[in-house]
């Protein structure tokens, strides 16, 4: 399985952003990833500014402050892509 990242794009607010879009966390001071749960989250959070969030995660593996959060989807079907 893998990652498509819709690059260069954001929604701006976490509300806006489409419920079938899959949301990773990732720390950019050791590069690991894990998805971002939206369903369990305060309710001031589910609101706010994307840039905002990011500024708030911390990451599970090495503690560090801040991070990005990339949107996109997984993909299995890598055959969807091929012209018919
Ligand atoms: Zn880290």
């Amino acid at each position: 399985m893998r990652f498509l990242e819709i690059k260069d794009w954001t929604p701006g607010y976490l509300n806006v952003t489409p419920q079938h879009m899959t949301i990773l966390a990732r720390c950019e001071v050791c590069g690991s990833e894990r998805e971002f749960d939206r369903t369990n989250l305060p309710f001031g959070v589910r609101h706010a500014l994307i840039t905002d969030i990011e500024a708030r995660l911390r990451c599970v593996a090495c503690g560090a402050k801040g991070g990005r959060l990339r949107f996109g989807s997984y993909t299995t079907n890598e055959k969807s892509r091929l012209p018919d």
